[in-house]
């Protein structure tokens, strides 16, 4: 009887006991770290509880004591021991990274997002749930495993939460963990959390099979034991050397078969495994030739994984025999390499690429589920959801409230602003993505937490129309324009009717009480009076014809000795380069083109300072030409947006402009140099800085810098954030 790995509950793990199990395979690891941990996470959790009445840091510790079963990295077993602080005893990232390190602080924080992740029921898809777990660990695999730690502790005491609580939990465990740790080959934690899931999802049929096993134990283990050491003379007489074990199967997996092929306990024959380890492969195949030879293999039942490892890296011969006393026997035979691949999957794996830095396994993993997604043809359900997923190639991001949003490949923030709601997007004027700002063309990625920043007086632009990818922008950015574009044509045309109206002597008043209006709907063939107002306002009816057409105003033209005829071509000519004006772009050497105005003065607001990228927007001002200032810029007068123009940056011009970023560091030695160096190595100028020291060994820096644009300027804050000692950096 055996079982490789034991994730039992344990009660009294001390930290003596956890660097003693980590000594054991990785000798010269950072035990004062360990210590640390340790001492910080039971002081952290102290007099918090557990639904079982126990200490609650008895959950963390044995959280990190499987994952020292599974022997994975330090930065794991520390983010295991303190995976709960963040969300439960309120401490800040920014701590735990001072404390231990950027990337203990990255996992725990990585957790905290999962826990915040709303499943959906299993009515809608478990891909999507799936998918919503692969962005989670995206950003490192260890992420998932350490969670997959903290649900195999909760699964093992889950008897003590309400009835309701443990079948939710179970079922999500089932859905959504079975299958990742099938996925990451991790088979000891996915066999252990699905009879655990079996056990409180169907309790009736776990302890009915329970009692099965138990009930032919001895006699069951004195089979084992005679198997086992028959196969061990074969093997001898070959003098092959090998270890030998056998067990009966998982609950669960005997519960597949009874359900699959619709029986009872009594009808499953192969309730025994029997797993066989050898030194190379060359043995492995001999060791088959040999059971092939003693016990009659069930044909069909072969299954070569050295050969054609499983899409989780898997590898093993699988064949079913008839054994002694004619009882159908499953054989598994492999490595030493194999097994512990087999047992501990991606883990095992990590255990190699320790020593690269933190975040460098992202791309490769994500690139090998790709591969093998290509490579393998017929899996199980869940593996059909990720290649679908990696198929439509969409990018999943995160609400700030932790909602999971799917949007396709090259979404931009506006994308995302229209997928939360229509008012967002038309009121999106700017957007930070994991809390840095970023422009508006910026293309999401897979894990980003996106925060909209929206403003009353904001309006959508048909530049919006370039950046976004997904239909629903789209649409509904059309929709928009289409009303402002009718709005203004409607309004315009009601100037020149009115106008007009003034050249004859008149007035719509005058015009509408005379009942005049319903002729001229139906001469023009219009639905109402706005539509011939926008006809007029687009250039489709001259304002001269339709008011030569009002029965009251043809008469009187008659009667009238003075030709209006000069008055009308002087109407029609202010019409003309009205509609005009819309069309025509200035050519002018500014940085900034005003839409159909030359040759006018245009300067900078200070207010908002907007530099090239940014949205803006023009203001006429009185005698000073048109003013630019940042859409959505608190200065500009609501009251009077007759005075605003539209105008967009001039490609062509080539300037630098001033603006000033504050960046606020650990108050480190050489550190202005160091920021200096930063901006001057992209060849951008600093026009002055302003040093000052802040409290709690801070400081603060204002840089007043010279960019081509908005994208240069973004490039230089995400450049300055990347160094350790800076805490952030903002435009001011
Ligand atoms: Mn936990």
């Amino acid at each position: 009887m055996y079982q490789v790995l034991d994730f039992s509950h344990e009660r009294n793990i001390t930290v003596d006991d956890l660097v003693r199990r980590v000594e054991g395979y990785y000798p010269d690891a950072d035990f004062v770290m360990l210590r640390k941990a340790f001492s910080y996470a039971t002081k952290a959790h102290l007099g918090q509880k557990r639904s079982s009445g126990e200490d609650y840091i008895i959950h963390p510790i044995n959280v990190s004591a499987t994952l020292i079963k599974l022997r994975m990295d330090m930065d794991s077993i520390i983010a295991g021991l303190l995976h709960d602080v963040v969300e439960d005893c309120g401490i800040e990232p920014i701590e735990i990274q001072e404390e231990f390190n950027p990337a203990v602080a990255q996992i725990v924080v990585g957790l905290t997002k999962i826990s915040k992740i709303k499943f959906k029921t299993k009515e809608e898809s478990q891909a999507e749930n799936f998918r919503k777990m692969v962005v989670a660990m995206a950003k490192d695999i260890r992420v998932i495993i350490v969670k997959l730690a903290d649900r195999m502790h909760n699964m093992r005491t889950l008897q003590y939460v309400s009835e309701e609580k443990q079948h939710k939990i179970a079922q999500e465990t089932l859905d959504i963990y079975v299958p990742l740790a099938s996925r990451l080959g991790i088979n000891s934690v996915k066999a252990e959390l699905e009879d655990l899931c079996l056990r409180f999802i169907k309790p009736d049929m776990y302890y009915k099979l329970a009692e099965k096993v138990a009930m032919k134990r001895s006699e069951r283990e004195t089979y084992i034991r005679s198997t086992v050491d028959s196969i061990k003379e074969k093997f001898l007489e070959y003098s092959l050397k090998s270890e030998v074990k056998g067990r009966p199967k998982h609950f669960y997996s005997i519960y597949k078969k009874m359900v699959a092929r619709s029986v009872d306990y009594d009808q499953i024959q192969d309730v025994l495994a029997f797993r066989i380890i050898v030194n190379n492969i060359t043995e492995c195949y001999k060791c088959l030739g040999i059971i092939h030879s003693s016990y009659t293999p069930i044909p069909g039942r072969f299954k070569d994984y050295i050969a054609i490892p499983k899409v989780n890296n898997y590898q093993s011969l699988h064949t079913t025999v008839i054994g002694p006393k004619a009882e159908r026997i499953e054989i598994q035979i492999r490595t030493h390499e194999m097994d512990e691949v087999a047992e501990t999957g991606v883990a095992a794996h990590w255990k190699y690429k320790e020593g690269i830095a933190a975040g460098t396994n992202r791309l490769d993993w994500i690139q090998e589920l790709l591969d093998y997604n290509q490579a393998v043809e017929n899996n199980s359900e869940f593996m059909y959801a990720v290649k679908n997923d990696l198929d439509i190639g969409g990018v999943f991001v995160f609400t700030p409230q932790g909602d999971v949003r799917e949007l396709r490949y090259g979404a931009t923030p506006l994308d995302f602003a229209y997928a939360v709601h229509t008012e967002v997007g038309n009121k999106c004027v700017g957007a930070k993505v994991n809390g840095k700002m970023v422009p508006l063309r910026y293309h999401l990625k897979s894990g980003d937490t996106i925060e909209i920043l929206t403003n009353k007086t904001q309006r959508p632009s048909k530049d919006w129309l370039n950046i976004v990818k997904s239909g629903r922008a789209r649409t509904k950015i059309k929709q928009y324009l289409l009303k402002v574009d009718r709005d203004q044509n409607k309004e315009l045309g009601l100037d020149l009717f009115e106008k007009g109206c003034r050249v004859f002597n008149t007035s719509l008043k005058t015009i509408k009480k005379m009942g005049e209006l319903d002729h001229l709907i139906s001469h023009f063939s219009v639905a109402n009076f706005d539509d011939l107002l926008i006809q007029i306002g687009v250039g489709k009816l001259e304002v001269k014809s339709v008011l030569t057409e009002v029965p009251s105003i043809k008469k009187n033209s008659k009667e009238s000795p003075e030709d209006p005829q000069k008055k009308l071509d002087e109407l029609n000519s202010f019409s003309s380069n009205l509609s005009k004006r819309v069309l025509k772009k200035s050519q002018s050497d500014n940085a900034v083109i005003v839409d159909g105005l030359d040759d006018l003065l245009v300067r900078m607001a200070r207010c908002c300072n907007p530099i090239p990228g940014d949205p803006i927007v023009g203001y006429i001002t009185r005698g000073r030409g048109v003013t630019v200032h940042t859409k959505g810029c608190a200065r500009i007068d609501k009251g009077e947006m007759s005075r605003t123009v539209n105008v967009e940056w001039n490609a062509g011009f080539n300037f630098k402009h001033p603006v000033a970023i504050r960046v606020i560091t650990l108050d480190k030695p050489g550190i202005l140099s160091l920021i200096s160096n930063k901006i001057t190595d992209q060849g951008i100028n600093i026009r002055s800085a302003l040093a000052k020291s802040l409290p709690d060994r801070k400081g603060s820096f204002v840089f007043e810098i010279e960019v081509k644009d908005y994208s240069e300027l973004i490039k230089t804050i995400n450049n300055i954030e990347g160094l350790e000692e800076v805490i952030n950096v903002n435009r001011v």
